[in-house]
């Protein structure tokens, strides 16, 4: 496996090297994690992990079987069983731990994010750190949440004497099978692993293929920190191949699912089992007339093009009033033409895309916006997957990208005549993730955020995921419930009630 070293940052340890080598073959293909071991795969057969810069093959995974996969959901159910009965203090103690060594090792990870998916290196490394704080948060949020239950009394229900007493608490639901997508496959992966394991469940994860090596070496971590054999593995493969079978499993008691539409796929497909969807989104801003122009125009340049606008909370197109629309697009194209573009490893800006069939799809998007008048406020440039961040003016509803998530560096400006006309716009979006609004009036600001059907509307700012404990939620094809650190936790459990009846009714007297 050939290693190189990037220029500008200094990655002292490198990806499957030191405590990692286990993880590598004799072949350099990375093995898979099943029953607390890493294993070759018995099908002979490996997925290439394309680097998006280079767009050479830089890593190789296993394509697990499915008999490898049922092998994997059986050693999750024995090992569930033990770890419901192992104290919450001790599963606690165990995430810290994982959370550490996490942090330590955070440079070999975010090497592979940068090989991988060509995240920025300075932002890849974020990852790691932000990911191992989540997997900290979990295991103290579930201490509290999961220490507490409810006690209730039967007389409060017209007709019934005090004769009941019932007691709540919160329960496992069995193995949860996990499914990130290719842009945070460390921090979307442990936002379903941390939740899962302090609840008392154990989990399965399948990384997405851009990602997976990434992905391995972070569950490594949780193997160094010894959680019990079984309780959390990785199998590798393409998600068009091994995913339906993993979906439709038996043995899988929930889903924890982030990505794009195949998440609605999946949500047909899935049996009776708790599903948590996380999926695409195309969050507005809107711009009012008495907005603070230079911070609207930092958010927008920071939300549209951070990670060359390959983020589920993107800022996907800008609403802006008529009135403002010159003086705005003026200032975010300033703020354009300073962001650097290149190679990850020089931690620039924007950086490739992660397929070529990525790059084509977002091209699609600008061809059609150019084939119908729009203003490009610069010259449309590619190299590759590299493609130059754009700024689209005068977008219209008749073009694609007023619509479509484009998931690259390509931001659509539509001029608005009325707060009406932007509501009206998200409103007719079929995802309903995130949104944003700029003004100086807090009343306009709740009245747009309450007429607004997305599952969260920041004001002056762009949208964002985080904070790790916030409620993340998405309405309509953005999702299924509601994420964030506690809404994980309760979503990964069911209540458990005991009813205590007694012979006669018996109050509690002062
Ligand atoms: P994707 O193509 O839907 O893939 C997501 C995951 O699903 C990958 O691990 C993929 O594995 C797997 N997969 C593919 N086919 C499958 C199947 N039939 N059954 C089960 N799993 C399957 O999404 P992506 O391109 O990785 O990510 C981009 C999308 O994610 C965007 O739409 C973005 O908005 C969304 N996203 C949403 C959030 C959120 O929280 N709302 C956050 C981040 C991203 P392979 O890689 O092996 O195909």
């Amino acid at each position: 496996m050939a290693h190189f070293k990037p220029p500008n940052v200094a990655f002292t340890q490198m990806a499957g090297t030191g405590v990692f080598a286990e993880l590598v073959g004799g072949d350099g293909e990375f093995k898979y994690y099943s029953d607390g071991e890493w294993k070759k795969s018995c099908s002979g057969k490996s997925v290439p992990i394309i680097n998006p810069t280079t767009r050479e093959t830089q890593f190789k995974v296993q394509a697990c079987t499915k008999e490898e996969v049922n092998k994997v959901i059986d050693a999750a159910k024995t090992a569930q069983k033990s770890w419901a009965k192992t104290p919450l203090w001790k599963r606690a103690e165990l995430l810290h731990k994982a959370a550490a060594i996490l942090k330590e090792h955070r440079n070999p990870i975010a090497e592979c994010l940068v090989k991988e998916i060509a995240k920025p290196a300075k932002d890849a490394v974020t990852e790691v750190v932000r990911s191992g704080d989540l997997v900290s948060y979990c295991a103290e949020e579930g201490v509290r949440i999961l220490g507490e239950g409810k006690f209730l009394v039967s007389d409060s229900f017209p007709g019934n004497e005090r004769t009941k007493y019932c007691l709540t608490s919160k329960i496992p639901l069995g193995v949860i099978l996990a499914i990130p997508p290719f842009n945070y496959p460390v921090n979307l992966a442990v936002s379903k692993i941390g939740p899962a394991l302090i609840a008392g469940n154990s989990l399965v994860l399948k990384p997405p293929t851009q990602g997976a090596v990434a992905a391995l070496h972070m569950v490594h971590c949780f193997h160094l920190a010894g959680f019990p054999k079984g309780l959390i593995s990785c199998v590798t493969g393409k998600g068009s191949e091994i995913g339906d079978f993993l979906t439709m499993h038996p043995g899988i008691n929930c889903i924890s699912f982030t990505g794009g539409d195949t998440g609605i796929a999946i949500s047909k497909k899935a049996g009776m089992i708790p599903l948590q969807m996380e999926l695409g989104g195309k969050d507005a801003c809107i711009i009012l007339e008495d907005a603070d122009l230079d911070l609207a125009a930092a958010n927008i340049v920071k939300g549209g093009f951070s990670y060359s606008g390959q983020r589920c909370t993107a800022v996907k197109v800008v609403l802006v009033m008529d009135s403002v629309a010159d003086a705005l697009v003026e200032k975010v194209k300033a703020k354009v033409v300073k962001l650097t573009v290149g190679p990850p490893e020089d931690d620039c800006d924007i950086t490739p895309v992660v397929t070529e069939s990525s790059a084509n799809f977002i091209e699609g998007l600008v061809m059609d916006a150019k084939q119908k008048g729009a203003t490009f406020c610069q010259e449309y440039k590619r190299a590759g997957n590299l493609i130059w961040p754009l700024l689209l003016d005068n977008v219209r509803p008749d073009m694609r990208i007023a619509w479509e998530e484009p998931f690259g560096p390509v931001l659509p400006v539509i001029r608005i005549n009325s707060v009406e006309e932007g509501i009206h716009h998200c409103n007719a979006s079929n995802f309903g993730l995130q949104g944003c609004v700029f003004t100086r009036d807090i009343n306009k600001a709740i009245l747009i955020s309450d007429a607004m059907e997305t599952g969260t509307v920041q004001i002056n700012s762009a949208p964002a995921r985080g904070p790790d404990h916030f409620p993340f939620q998405g309405l309509k094809d953005s999702g299924i419930g509601s994420q964030g650190i506690t809404n994980s936790i309760n979503m990964m459990t069911k209540i458990k009630t005991t009813v205590i009846n007694l012979p006669t009714p018996s109050y509690t007297m002062g």
